[in-house]
C-alpha cells in the first residue's frame, strides 16, 4: 500500500500552475497573486498625526498640567489633506487633523482632549508630551522597496486594501483552473429522477463539484457515466477539455478493470492505487491528454475525504497557490479511539473548546456511506498509520474541514 504522503508526492509532481492574466483589483478576490509585489511607496509615505490635536515641541509643554497649562501660539491649521505652511518653532503649535503630515519642528501632537481654547490663536496644553507621541513614523509599517506580498497569494480582503495603498489597479494573476466531475454506475440516476429499486442518486456529483468550486476553481459537472466502455470513454473524452479531471466510483476492485480498459483507449496511463488511508483506500491518478485525472473511490466519504487530501492541494497548486497543505492543530481527545495499525484514519469529528483548550470529539457513524456524520463533521481527527489507539484526555492532531470553524452563536469576549 502506497503511503498518504507519497501518494500526495507523486500527485504533486504532475500538476502544473495554468497561464497568467491581468485583472482588475475590483474583480481580483479569490484570485491568486502571480506577481510579487514591491512596496512603490512605503507606508505611511510622511511622518502624520495618529490624532487630532496640536503639532508642537515636547520640551516646550513638560510641566503641562490642567493646573498650570502651557500656553502656545497657534500658527495656522493643517486639514487631512493639506501640507505644512512652515516649521513650528519654540512656543508655537499648529492645529492638526488625524493623517496630516507633521510640520517640521514638530516632534510631538497632544491630543485636543488634552487642550484648552484660549482666546484667539492661542491654545493651553493640558498634558505634558514625550518625544514621537502621536506621530506615526514615515515606514513604520513598511520602506520603499519592501516586498508586501509574495507571488503565490490568495487575494483576500487584506490584500485588496494592500494592493490598493500601493495604487494598483491592475494586478497579474494566475488563470483559474476548470475541473470536469464524472460520476460512474449503473446504479445512480440524476437528481430529478426517483430512484426505481436498486438505484440511488447520485450525489457524489454535487458533492465534488461544490468542493473544486470551494477551493476557488471552476467546475464543470458532467453527470453520470454508466459502467460501460462506450459510456466511459464518451465521458471521459468530455473531460479532458478541462484542466482538472474528477470521476467518483469504478476504482474499487470489482469494476477497477473497466476504467483501465477505458484509460488506454484513451491513449493514458492511469495507476491504480491503494493508499493506507481510511476511508478513501482505492485510488486512481494519471493523465489524460495531458490533463491530470483523478478517480475517486464511489462511497460518498470517501470521495470527500481522498477530495480533502489530494484533490484539494493539487488543484491549488494548479491555481499557483504556495500554501496548498491543509494546516493541523493539537486538540485533547474527549473519547478513546482505537484502530488496527497500516492505514491513517480521517474521523470525522466536532471541535469545542474549554478554558483555552481544544477539545475533539468523533461523531457516531463514521462508515465511508454515512452522510450524517459528514454534515456534522467540523474536523478531521488523524490517527496516524501506526497508531492502535489514543485514550480520552490524550492529544491529538486535528484537521479543519472546508473553510474553517463557524459557529451560529458568539462566544463573547
Ligand atoms: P464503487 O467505488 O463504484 O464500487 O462505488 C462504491 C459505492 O459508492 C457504490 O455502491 C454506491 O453505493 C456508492 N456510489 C458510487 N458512486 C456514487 C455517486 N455518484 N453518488 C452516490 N453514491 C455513489
Ligand atoms: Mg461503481
Amino acid at each position: 500500500m502506497l503511503k498518504v504522503d507519497e501518494a500526495l508526492k507523486k500527485i504533486l509532481a504532475e500538476i502544473k500552475p495554468l497561464g497568467l492574466e491581468s485583472v482588475n483589483i475590483s474583480d481580483s478576490a479569490g484570485r491568486v497573486l502571480a506577481e510579487d509585489i514591491l512596496a512603490p511607496r512605503g507606508n505611511p509615505p510622511w511622518d502624520n498625526s495618529a490624532m487630532d490635536g496640536y503639532a508642537l515641541r515636547a520640551a516646550d509643554v513638560e510641566g503641562a498640567s490642567s493646573d498650570s497649562p502651557v500656553r502656545l501660539r497657534v500658527i495656522y491649521d493643517l486639514p487631512a489633506g493639506g501640507v505644512p505652511e512652515g516649521p513650528v518653532g519654540e512656543g508655537e503649535a499648529v492645529r492638526i487633523m488625524t493623517g496630516a503630515p507633521t510640520p517640521q519642528g514638530a516632534d510631538a501632537v497632544v491630543m485636543v482632549e488634552r487642550t484648552r481654547k484660549a482666546e484667539d490663536a492661542v491654545v493651553e496644553i493640558l498634558a505634558p508630551a514625550g518625544a514621537g507621541m502621536n506621530i506615526r513614523k514615515e515606514g513604520e509599517d513598511f520602506a520603499v522597496g519592501d516586498k508586501v506580498l509574495s507571488i503565490g497569494t490568495a487575494i483576500r480582503p487584506a490584500e485588496i486594501l494592500m494592493l490598493a495603498t500601493m495604487g494598483r489597479a491592475e494586478v497579474k494573476v494566475y488563470k483559474r483552473p476548470s475541473a470536469a466531475v464524472v460520476s460512474t454506475g449503473d446504479e445512480l440516476v440524476d437528481i430529478d429522477i426517483t430512484p426505481a429499486p436498486g438505484k440511488i442518486t447520485n450525489s457524489n456529483g454535487y458533492a465534488l463539484t461544490s468542493l473544486v468550486r470551494d477551493t476557488g476553481a471552476e467546475c464543470v459537472n458532467l453527470g453520470i457515466a454508466a459502467d460501460n466502455r462506450e459510456a466511459l470513454n464518451a465521458k471521459f473524452t468530455e473531460a479532458a477539455r478541462y484542466d482538472l479531471i474528477i470521476s467518483s466510483g469504478g476504482v474499487s476492485v470489482g469494476d477497477y478493470d473497466l476504467v483501465k480498459e477505458v484509460m488506454k483507449d484513451l491513449g493514458s496511463e492511469m495507476k491504480f492505487w491503494k493508499v493506507a488511508m481510511k476511508p478513501g483506500k482505492p485510488l486512481a491518478f494519471g493523465l489524460i491528454g495531458g490533463k491530470p485525472a483523478f478517480g475517486l473511490p464511489g462511497n460518498p466519504v470517501s470521495s470527500m475525504v481522498a477530495f480533502e487530501q489530494f484533490v484539494r492541494p493539487a488543484l491549488l497548486k494548479m491555481a499557483g497557490r504556495s500554501d496548498i497543505f491543509k494546516k493541523t492543530f493539537k486538540a485533547r481527545l474527549t473519547v478513546g479511539i482505537k484502530k488496527k495499525p497500516g492505514r491513517v484514519n480521517f474521523l470525522r469529528g466536532t471541535l469545542t473548546s474549554e478554558r483555552g483548550e481544544y477539545l475533539a470529539t468523533p461523531l457516531q457513524g463514521q462508515g465511508s456511506g454515512m452522510i450524517t456524520s459528514m454534515v456534522k463533521a467540523e474536523v478531521f481527527i488523524i490517527m496516524p498509520e501506526e497508531c492502535t489507539e489514543i485514550k480520552a484526555g490524550e492529544s491529538v492532531l486535528i484537521q479543519p474541514i472546508g473553510n474553517g470553524a463557524l459557529q451560529s452563536e458568539t462566544s463573547g469576549y
